[in-house]
């Protein structure tokens, strides 16, 4: 499932590719047809995104609220787009780009109120604009109301929106905090390390369109674009294998349904009570 990174991500091409003109849309597979209808030729006045929630603002008042979920998928046509698939939900054209979504979880037209209610159900994200020790206090007091481990806690989109699975184990590295520790449990000082941290790579993670968690002077290497793939991160789908800095094993597990992976040296047991 893509994660906060990449959905703000899409939200400032989006935005800088079809905002601010009339944009015609349709809906090929057929799902959004009544719902494409109401869009087309429509200014598309601006784009927000929330976690893994985005919300795209019309003339007239519409919301198009789009959730990828785990298949979703857009592309971005600059110029000369080859004809959507028969899968394409929505399409959405403008003077030079073109759009196609396909697969998502949710693509429906919604008034303010549900926008609004959707939003109070999700956790500070740390790539919204507006006050960081606001948002850390709302990620702490969601934290303290909470015994389950704080790696489970981290996918729970109502603590921090935008975390999925591999930030969740790179963060937790980065800041050095046991994956198992309760997380009414973190002391107020690893909140906000935490916090920080989730902030600083999501950001890096939406410049660069990938995730990078790795400083290069734990992988010997000069440039960020000479990493491969295996290179980038500290933790993630590395079971076994030896910690970038302490050469301990790589260890793994279950948590909240998904894989979970940690340095059992680097983030012992009760490391950021
Ligand atoms: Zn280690």
């Amino acid at each position: 499932m893509p994660e906060g990174h990449t959905i703000h991500r899409h939200a400032r091409r989006h935005r800088a590719a079809i905002a601010g003109q009339p944009v015609r849309t349709g809906s090929p597979q057929g799902r959004f047809s009544a719902g494409a209808k109401r869009l087309d030729g429509r200014v598309l006045e601006g784009i927000d995104a929330h976690g893994k929630h985005l919300f795209y603002r019309w003339e007239g008042g519409w919301i198009l609220h789009i959730h990828l979920g785990l298949f979703g998928k857009f592309r971005l046509y600059r110029s000369d787009p080859p004809p959507p698939s028969e899968n394409a939900r929505l399409t959405m054209a403008g003077d030079d780009a073109t759009i196609y979504l396909s697969g998502p979880t949710m693509c429906e037209l919604i008034d303010p109120g549900r926008e609004l209610a959707i939003r109070s159900r999700l956790g500070p994200d740390p790539l919204l604009n507006g006050s960081t020790a606001a948002k850390i206090k709302a990620f702490g007091s969601n934290l303290a109301r909470r015994r389950i481990p704080i790696g489970a806690a981290l996918l729970n989109q109502q603590v921090i929106s935008g975390i999925g699975n591999v930030y969740r184990a790179e963060v937790l590295f980065r800041a050095g905090i046991d994956p198992h520790l309760p997380a009414n449990r973190l002391s107020a000082e690893t909140v906000d390390r935490l916090w920080r941290e989730a902030a600083a790579q999501l950001r890096l993670g939406e410049k660069a369109g990938r995730i990078i968690t790795v400083d290069l002077s734990d992988v010997d290497a000069k440039r960020r674009s000479d990493l491969r793939r295996l290179e980038r991160v500290y933790v993630y789908k590395r079971h076994g294998e030896p910690c970038r800095r302490c050469a301990t094993p790589i260890s793994t597990t279950d948590m909240a349904n998904r894989r979970m992976w940690w340095c059992a040296t680097c983030q012992p047991p009760g490391a950021g009570s």
